[in-house]
């Protein structure tokens, strides 16, 4: 499978990671929206969120968790953050790993 989040979990792509588990990876965004701007993802693949199960409620409970922590350690949880996750064309989704990104360390605009 043809997945850039899957060749950074692999190594294969280089990224600057914040935190990794043997389940989760965080990592700065590319091309950041926001001062801080960091992806949280599974290891394991989901193409979004439309495609969890039941079996992943606690991956995904871990993953918000770590999301808390992360905002934490980077100082960003009393001043404020974002957490989006885009699902389908609408949405705007490109990368068809599930990732949740955690934007913040300035005031953001409004969602919509
Ligand atoms: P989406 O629109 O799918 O929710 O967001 C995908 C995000 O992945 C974008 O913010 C984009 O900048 C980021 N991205 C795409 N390719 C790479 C990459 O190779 N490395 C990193 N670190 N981020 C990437
Ligand atoms: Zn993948």
């Amino acid at each position: 499978m043809d997945c850039i989040f899957c060749k950074i979990v692999n190594k294969e792509l280089p990224a600057k990671i914040v935190f990794e588990d043997d389940d989760l990876l965080a990592f700065y965004d590319l091309a950041p929206k926001a001062k801080i701007h960091i992806l949280v993802i599974p290891k394991k693949h989901i193409d979004s969120v439309n495609d969890l199960s039941q079996s992943d409620s606690e991956l995904i409970g871990r993953l918000f968790l770590k999301i808390k922590e992360i905002a934490q350690k980077l100082g960003v949880d009393q001043t404020g953050y974002r957490v989006i996750t885009n699902t389908g064309p609408d949405s705007g989704q490109i990368v068809h790993h599930l990732h949740f990104h955690l934007v913040g360390g300035g005031k953001l605009g409004p969602i919509a």
